[in-house]
């Protein structure tokens, strides 16, 4: 009980401090033009990692051994939830994907080598990452079966050729963790970006922003690499893709519902000063259901989340569940930042307020993670199969 009773406190102050320090040092950095230069964003992530680390919210997911904060899943939702209010929050806490997840798969199946060489630079913020899964049609999508990437074994070691893309944080990442076919089923290898056959072909054009390192597409061509590339066992690639998934969409949810919630902040604002027809907007009840209805949904996704946080602290098992919050607040967060835009009008379609960009933000999270149609699928798939009662 008093565990418990600290460990509210604890989270309750990481909070606010998270919170004043989006507020103070986030924020004020933040500036469309960052959006899509990847060089710019690299050089304020690394000024606010400083200090993230002074004003001690840095890592909030990882061990305290490795220097992290040490919070279970329940007490870092709020903390994730502040950082996500910032485009720049979470890259600033060392909590953002994809060197978030790659740090787990480094925890969890890398070997003493492979987690002094690439997890602990990844956890000081020396070096950034990436994760290869994805491929151009006709490979792997929603649809990891059709997987085309290939390793085949060469003297020790083995070569890659493959081709992926929308691989985000390719651009300046120093390894990149790909999935590809073995003989012996779907293996993930840790290759270093300067090795001879990696090839980063271009940064992908697209509607989203702030992503630090972009979204690549990457060639492999004839890639050799050391036996000690492979992440843990041979074959078991999709199973680790997976185990990292369930986590991963969690975490961001979490950040997201910062992010659509400061939208909605900023359309609560604008309504209560702006008048048309000689009423506030504020006053208005077709606005007024608008800004109701983000709450509603919030708070869905609030509870949601932290249901599902605290299954994973209690060790039970989320498939059902993880799939279930992430196609209801990857929705509902489109649905809050879709509402204020449109209760603020022009300007919120416009690139004078964050409004817009968090909406845009937002809409990709519909498809990767999972897309909501293939988690539709796959849990109609269960309770059907499972009988499971509504
Ligand atoms: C912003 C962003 C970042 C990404 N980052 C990464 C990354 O870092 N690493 C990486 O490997 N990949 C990444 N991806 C890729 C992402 O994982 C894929 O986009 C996703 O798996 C879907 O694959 P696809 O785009 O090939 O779509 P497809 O597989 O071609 O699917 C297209 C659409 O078809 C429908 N569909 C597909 N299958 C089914 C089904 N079984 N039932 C019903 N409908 C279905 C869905 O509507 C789906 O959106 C990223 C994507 C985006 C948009």
């Amino acid at each position: 009980m008093h565990a418990q009773i600290a460990g509210d406190a604890r989270e309750a102050g990481l909070r606010e401090a998270t919170r004043e320090f989006v507020e103070r040092h986030a924020i004020p950095r933040e500036d469309p033009a960052l959006a899509h230069d990847v060089a710019a964003l690299d050089a304020v992530t690394r000024e606010l990692r400083d200090l993230a680390r002074r004003a001690g919210i840095y890592a909030p997911q990882l061990p305290r051994e490795l220097g992290g904060l040490g919070l279970d899943w329940r007490q870092r939702a709020g903390v994730l939830e502040e950082a996500g209010r910032s485009f720049l929050g979470a890259p600033a806490l060392n909590c953002a994907p994809p060197d978030q997840p790659n740090m787990i798969n480094l925890l969890q199946q890398g070997t003493p080598a492979q987690q002094a060489r690439y997890l602990m630079p990844l956890v000081r913020g020396e070096i950034r990452s990436c994760f290869a899964m994805t491929e151009p049609a006709p490979g792997a999508g929603s649809d990891p079966s059709m997987l085309r990437t290939v390793a085949e074994r060469a003297g020790g070691g083995w070569v890659l050729n493959g081709h992926k893309w929308f691989i985000s944080g390719a651009v300046g990442a120093a390894f990149a963790i790909v999935l590809a076919q073995t003989a012996h089923g779907p293996t993930l290898f840790v290759v270093d970006t300067a090795q001879p056959g990696y090839r980063l072909v271009r940064n992908i054009g697209s509607m989203d922003g702030y992503q630090v390192g972009g979204h690549g597409e990457i060639v492999l061509e004839q890639c050799a690499v050391g036996a000690d590339a492979v992440l843990g066992e041979i074959g078991q690639g999709f199973a680790y893709a997976q185990a990292r998934l369930e986590p991963a969409r969690l975490s961001h949810c979490m950040r997201f519902i910062g992010r659509a919630s400061r939208a909605m902040e900023i359309a609560q604002h604008h309504a209560a000063q702006r008048e048309s027809f000689g009423q506030r907007l504020s006053e208005l009840q077709q606005v007024q259901a608008m800004v109701a209805d983000a709450h509603i949904d919030l708070h869905a996704c609030r509870l949601m989340v932290r249901d599902c946080a605290q299954r994973l602290d209690a060790g039970l098992p989320v498939k059902h569940e993880s799939a279930m919050v992430k196609v209801f607040v990857s929705e509902a967060v489109w649905r809050v930042a879709d509402r204020a835009v449109q209760i603020m009008g022009a300007l919120g379609v416009s690139d004078d307020t964050p409004v817009s960009m968090i909406q845009r933000e937002l809409r990709p999270f519909r498809i990767y993670d999972g897309a909501s149609e293939l988690h539709r699928a796959t849990l109609a798939r269960r309770i059907f199969s499972q009988q499971l009662r509504p």
